[in-house]
């Protein structure tokens, strides 16, 4: 793996409680905390706890964690944002990923844009 994509992230940090975060939801395998740089009213993240740096690294034995991260987004997403919302997974460079541990990212709150550009 390249440096950027180095098994350890901001994110390890976030689930391991070494740097602070605004944790809206947590179980043994997954974690939802609202995103440090809003681009939305409602903007958090849902992130496995295992290391999976991006949607391309998850196989067929992430299954079961690939669908609880949905429906985790979901969940929360219902509660936060009852008129709509929009789940994104940034994957790679050209997908403006920037931190290489898998994530979701729920923007709501507010009327959304489609395409998005
Ligand atoms: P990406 O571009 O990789 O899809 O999104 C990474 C997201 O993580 C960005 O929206 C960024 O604001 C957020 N982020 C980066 N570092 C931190 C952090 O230390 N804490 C929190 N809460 N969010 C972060």
């Amino acid at each position: 793996q390249s440096a950027y994509k180095s098994k350890s992230t901001i994110f390890d940090k976030i689930i391991s409680k070494e740097i602070p975060a605004d944790i809206i939801f947590e179980n043994e395998k997954c974690m939802a905390f609202n995103d440090v740089n809003p681009q939305a009213p409602v903007h958090f993240l849902v992130i496995p706890k295992k290391q999976i740096p991006m949607l391309d690294d998850a196989s067929e034995g992430d299954q079961s964690i690939l669908g609880e991260l949905l429906l985790t987004a979901k969940t929360l997403a219902k509660q936060r944002c009852p008129d709509g919302y929009r789940l994104v997974i940034n994957n790679g460079k050209q997908g403006c990923q920037s931190v290489y541990h898998l994530h979701i990212h729920i923007i709501g709150g507010r009327q959304l844009n489609w395409p998005p550009g």
